[in-house]
């Protein structure tokens, strides 16, 4: 999975980028996915719905609708085109306070909606320099993970919040050592079905940086932020998968 995160960047003029990403997929086996704002997931679903490439959502609200000003419901999401959602997102968690509690009900209302998630731990800078990375990021998923993903689609994004939009990546053994703990805790988790969740790493993947990072072991994909937003930037990134 190579999933691409616009962040608050795009408009309309913006679809022809992810028309081109369609077009120059070429034979690619990766599974590719745009998570644009919430003002252009119904019109990306529909400039891509001849494609193999996915729309998801970046956030959704744990209640189905309501008095939320302000807000999208996974079912909104997935009416208006998403197939996948991003939850747990560093910039939410930092910037609204989100629990592992609060983006575990996420994770039941983007079930409950059809949408498979994508689920999002890190540790700080802070926290790596303490040597709490792993427990950070091995007790994010479980407190993140609700049972309700017990046979569902899903992917984890292992995203260290010093990396994301800095330019600094982990060394390939500091990815594998967290992706590696990550997947015990998915198969003490849920079993052997936890070998089979894809774990994607995110923090300033590019593609000069992509092959070496995606070969890496137990890396399972790319989230992408940044280099998501040109078209030439992403067709690097999935053609390096
Ligand atoms: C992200 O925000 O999910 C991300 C990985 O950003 P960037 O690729 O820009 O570091």
């Amino acid at each position: 999975m190579i999933a691409g995160n616009w962040k608050m960047n795009g408009v309309g003029a913006s679809l022809g980028e992810a028309y081109m990403i369609a077009g120059g997929l070429g034979d690619t086996t990766a599974r590719v996915a745009i998570c644009p704002p919430a003002t252009l997931v119904q019109r990306l679903a529909e400039v891509l719905a001849d494609s193999a490439v996915l729309v998801g959502g970046q956030d959704c609200r744990p209640e189905a609708s309501g008095a939320f000003t302000g807000d999208v419901s996974a079912e909104q999401l997935a009416d208006a085109g998403a197939r996948l959602v991003v939850l747990g997102h560093s910039e939410r968690r930092a910037g609204y306070g989100e629990t592992d509690e609060l983006v575990a009900h996420k994770v039941e209302a983007a079930l409950r909606a059809g949408l498979e998630p994508i689920i999002c731990v890190g540790e700080t800078l802070e926290q790596r320099r303490g040597g709490q990375a792993l427990a950070v990021v091995t007790g994010q998923v479980r407190g993140s993970l609700p049972d309700a993903l017990k046979g569902k689609a899903f992917c984890v994004a292992y995203e260290p919040v010093w990396a994301i939009g800095t330019g600094l990546t982990p060394t390939t053994p500091e990815i594998e050592e967290v992706h590696r703990a990550i997947r015990e805790t998915l198969v003490a988790m849920f079993g052997e079905a936890g070998r089979g969740v894809a774990i994607l790493y995110g923090g300033s993947v590019k593609a000069s940086n992509a092959a070496e990072i995606l070969k890496a072991d137990e890396v399972g994909g790319a989230l992408v932020g940044g280099a998501s937003l040109k078209a030439a930037d992403f067709l690097g990134i999935i053609q390096a998968a």
